[in-house]
């Protein structure tokens, strides 16, 4: 891990950032290196605006309308013949023998005491000042109407250029194009505008255990997903993605790759290898690319400290971190700002909303640090809950709605501190119910149903515990728990207090997990699997986390033993299945559903209880009163999945 305090590495990550410098000035430095600015005009078609910005202003070349007309159904008329008409004092109009329809060009002049029929849109008549509308006037045989009221000269009627003048601005340059842009061209026919150009950049992810999505992965490999974050956050960002794909540490392919790019691109931005061995390639690399070369390696950031900037020949070479987090943070941060002007798009707008930090926040000091957060609303106001798993979490991106900054002379916030969010979209989803505490894939099966019940909920994962903090401090609506207690044995209900009560959920069935056709395990009960499984020196045990209801059974097996893996704890089922299945162990507890979707062989031991902690007085009743219907009536699914409603 490129971020992780690691003694043992101290001595490279010195030699590789021998000047960190802090956010300001990596940002000064890549600036004053590059001197960003528009690469250039281009005329694009009309087809092609949506989302381009205009680099000079455009002028109507033609009137809109480009004639007089009206702007009703009825009859072209002149006003002066009408003066005084009312129903004591009707004025009959002599109709001339012709209609006038949209496109068509009319012929006959209206006299006094005439009016020519007229649709709307069509053009007005020589002679004709304003239009009568169809329904104030009434049929006076076949060539005749009778009008009952007075009408103003110009009245139901549009002059010629009163839209837009020729010549007159429609659009400045600057402007960001959509659908109202196009409308306003294509009003005065124009069928291309001056943009500016769309830089091109190179997306370049680097590292020998990268494979491309949609492959199978192969063990210890990972898939490759900042080639995609970066490609499609250069097109939200007005930018054109060439993508390179991932190119293995290798001098000879990383050369290769990088030519081509430098002499295709406007920019390139690589991924991963800033911070370890293989990675001084990729470094290594970008410093003979041109000058003036690297201006910047290693940022006060974190997550983001192994940030490389460099400008070759006058374009913007980067290297982000590899862990995808880090290498959003910082694109976002430092690099998109700079390719926005590149592409002539205007600075992005910035939201930022106020929140209290339900726990304390430790960061380190001298670095700007970056937390994300996801909102929920508790009883006085906002709450933002940090959501970073560290810079290796890809899933936290989804659950957050912004981040907050650390500056770099603090240390840390404490619980209850007010915060700034700045917010990765500019609203807010408050969702209808915030489920925060354990999760359990059957929950997506309820999550799923109420999504057609047109009911948004999001799930926080943060253990038993933290969900039921969260509940007692109003910040979630449902807190899911599977918490024994360990003197009655009763599950869930002993942890709840006098304001909360329990919706009953499910039950996971957990087992020991071994690998299939393992002859130590096949077969057997528990006790004898257990008891195979401490009398070979070379079997390995994966446990669990202390606090974990799976903990209290494992220690039950074991009965004070101490087998070899007893200290490797994960946090999660899923990571006590992959280790047996990755061969990192030989055994373990978890659930069933987790151990069939890992073709692990299984022995049952105890059933789970899994339960929703709720308030009595629910701060959405609606909502959850969907929640409880839902998880009524969803009993054959959850089997599906391999849970057992309660009942
Ligand atoms: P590196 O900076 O190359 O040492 O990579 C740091 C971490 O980020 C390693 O765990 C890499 O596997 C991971 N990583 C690097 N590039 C990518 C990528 N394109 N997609 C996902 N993870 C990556
Ligand atoms: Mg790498």
């Amino acid at each position: 891990m490129s971020e992780a305090p690691n003694p043992g590495r101290a001595g490279i990550e010195q030699e590789q950032f021998l000047s960190v410098v802090s956010r300001d000035e990596a940002i000064r430095l890549f600036r004053a290196a590059l001197v960003p600015r528009p690469l250039g005009i281009e005329h694009v078609d009309i087809t092609e605006l949506v989302g381009r910005v205009l680099a000079e202003d455009v002028a109507a070349g033609v009137d809109a309308p480009a004639f007089d007309r009206s702007v009703v159904d009825g009859f072209a008329a002149r006003a002066a013949d009408l003066a005084g008409a009312s129903s004591a004092a009707p004025k009959r109009l002599i109709l001339n023998n012709e209609t006038i329809t949209c496109g068509y060009s009319p012929e006959l002049t209206v006299m006094p005491g005439t009016a020519t029929p007229i649709s709307t849109g069509g053009p007005m008549p020589r002679g004709a000042d304003a239009i009568v509308m169809i329904e104030h006037s009434e049929p006076e045989g076949e060539n005749a109407i009778v009008v009952q009221r007075a009408l103003s000269p110009g009245q139901n009627m549009a002059f010629a250029g009163s839209d837009i003048a020729c010549g007159q601005v429609l659009l400045h340059r600057g402007t960001l194009i959509g659908s109202r842009e196009i409308g306003m061209l294509a009003a005065v026919g124009l069928a291309s505008a001056p943009v500016w150009r769309k830089p091109r950049i190179a997306v370049i992810s680097t590292g020998d255990e990268l494979v491309p999505v949609g492959a199978p992965l192969r063990p210890a490999a990972v898939y490759d997903s900042n080639g995609p974050i970066v490609a499609a956050a250069l097109e939200e960002n007005g930018c054109t993605p060439l993508r390179f794909g991932a190119i293995p540490d290798d001098r000879e392919q990383l050369d290769t790759a990088l030519g081509r790019a430098m002499a295709e691109a406007d920019g390139v931005i690589l991924s991963g290898g800033t911070s370890k061995g293989a990675g001084d390639l990729t470094y290594r690399i970008v410093s003979q690319l041109g000058a003036p070369g690297i201006v910047v390696h290693g940022v006060a950031l974190k997550p983001g400290k192994p940030l490389c900037l460099a400008v070759c020949e006058g374009k913007p070479v980067v290297i982000l971190p590899g862990f995808p987090t880090s290498a959003m943070f910082t694109f976002h941060d430092i690099v998109a700002p700079v390719l926005r002007i590149l592409a002539g798009q205007p600075e992005r707008e910035e939201r930022e909303i106020a929140a209290q930090l339900p726990v304390a926040v430790q960061s380190e000091l001298g670095r700007t640090e970056f937390v994300m957060v996801a909102l929920s609303q508790g009883e006085a106001g906002l709450v933002a809950h940090p959501v970073g798993k560290g810079s290796g979490a890809v899933t936290a991106f989804s659950q957050a709605d912004g981040f907050i900054r650390v500056d770099a002379l603090a240390e840390g916030l404490p619980a209850g501190a007010r915060v700034d969010v700045r917010l990765f979209t500019p609203h807010i989803r408050v969702p209808d119910l915030v489920i925060m505490g354990s999760h359990c894939t059957g929950l997506d099966v309820i999550i799923g149903a109420l999504v057609d019940d047109g009911i948004s909920a999001r799930t926080l994962a943060i253990g038993s515990l933290g969900g039921l903090s969260a509940l007692k401090r109003g910040e979630c609506d449902i807190a899911p728990i599977h918490l024994i207690d360990p003197a009655s044995g009763i599950y869930n209900a002993p942890f709840l207090t006098g304001a909360m009560r329990l919706i009953p959920g499910w039950r996971r069935m957990q087992g020991l997990v071994f690998r299939r056709g393992d002859a130590r395990f096949e077969g057997k009960t528990p006790d004898a699997a257990v008891a195979a499984a401490l009398a070979d020196p070379a079997c390995i045990m994966v446990n669990r986390n202390q606090g974990a209801g799976t903990r209290t059974l494992i220690d039950q097996l074991l009965g004070g033993a101490r087998p070899a893996g007893y200290w490797n704890q994960p946090r999660s089922h899923n990571a006590v299945a992959a280790s047996i299945a990755q061969h990192r162990a030989d055994w373990g507890v978890t659930i069933e559903p987790v151990a069939r979707e890992q073709g692990l062989g299984f022995i049952p031991l105890a059933s789970e209880h899994y339960d929703f902690a709720v308030l009595r007085a629910p701060r959405q009743p609606k909502a959850l009163a969907a929640f409880e219907a839902r998880l009524g009536t969803c009993g054959a699914d959850l089997l599906r999945v391999g849970f057992e409603k309660a009942r």
